[in-house]
C-alpha cells in the first residue's frame, strides 16, 4: 500500500522519518558513550517503544540485554494518579545492573513516576531513563530524564510506535491527526 495512504488522516508531520533516525543515532552515540562496559538492561514499556527501542539498541556499539515491562491502567480514576497494573513483568532480575529505562512519550510523568518506583525496588546499581519524546508543558511531577529524543508541544501524537486506538503504530513519521479523526466528523 502507498505511504501516502497516511495522509488521509495526518494534520502535520512533526518529525520525519529521516530525523527520527538522525535523533536516534545521537542517542544511541551517547548511550553507548556512557555505558561502557557496563552492560545495561534495557527495559522497555509495550507497546509504545515497539519502534523506537529496537533502532536504537541497533545503533549501540555496546553489549545490551533487553527485556519489556507491559501495563495498562485500571480505571480513569486510577489514570488520572499514573497507577498502572502490570500486565507482563519482566522476565530478567533488575539487582546490582545498570537499567536504563525506555518511554515512547513522557507527558503529566505520572506513569513514568510510578513505574520508576517499581524499579528502584528492586535494587539495581543505577535507574536513568531515556524517553523518545517529552511533553514538558504538560509535566506535573518533576523526574530528571537523563535522555531525550524530541521535545514536543502538548498535541497527542502518533506514529513510529504511538497508537491512537491502537492505529497508527505503523506510521514512519510522528505526526498529528485531524480533528475529523480525533472527534469524528459531523
Ligand atoms: P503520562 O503518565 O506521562 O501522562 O503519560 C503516560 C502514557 O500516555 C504515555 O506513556 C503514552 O503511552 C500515553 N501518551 C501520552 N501522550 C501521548 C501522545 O501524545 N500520543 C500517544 N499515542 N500516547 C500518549
Ligand atoms: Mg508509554
Ligand atoms: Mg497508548
Amino acid at each position: 500500500m502507498e505511504r501516502d495512504f497516511w495522509l488521509d488522516d495526518v494534520q502535520e508531520v512533526l518529525f520525519t522519518e529521516e530525523q527520527i533516525h538522525e535523533r536516534v543515532k545521537e542517542l544511541a552515540r551517547q548511550i553507548s558513550q556512557d555505558y561502557q562496559e557496563k552492560t545495561p538492561i534495557i527495559v522497555g514499556v509495550l507497546k509504545g517503544v515497539m519502534c523506537f527501542l529496537p533502532d536504537l539498541i541497533r545503533k549501540m556499539s555496546i553489549p545490551v540485554e533487553v527485556d519489556f515491562i507491559a501495563v495498562s491502567s485500571y480505571s480513569t480514576e486510577t489514570r488520572d494518579k499514573g497507577v498502572v497494573r502490570v500486565v507482563k513483568d519482566l522476565d530478567l532480575p533488575l539487582m546490582d545492573r545498570h537499567v536504563l529505562f525506555v518511554e515512547d512519550v513522557v507527558d503529566t510523568g505520572l506513569t513514568l513516576h510510578y513505574l520508576l518506583r517499581n524499579l528502584r525496588a528492586r535494587n539495581p546499581a543505577s535507574l536513568e531513563v531515556c524517553t523518545l519524546l517529552n511533553k514538558n508543558p504538560r509535566r506535573l511531577i518533576n523526574i530528571p530524564i537523563r535522555y531525550v529524543g524530541f521535545e514536543v508541544p502538548d498535541y497527542f501524537v502518533v506514529g513510529y510506535g504511538l497508537d491512537y486506538n491502537e492505529r497508527y503504530r505503523n506510521l514512519p513519521y510522528i505526526g498529528i491527526l485531524k480533528p475529523s479523526v480525533l472527534f469524528g466528523k459531523d
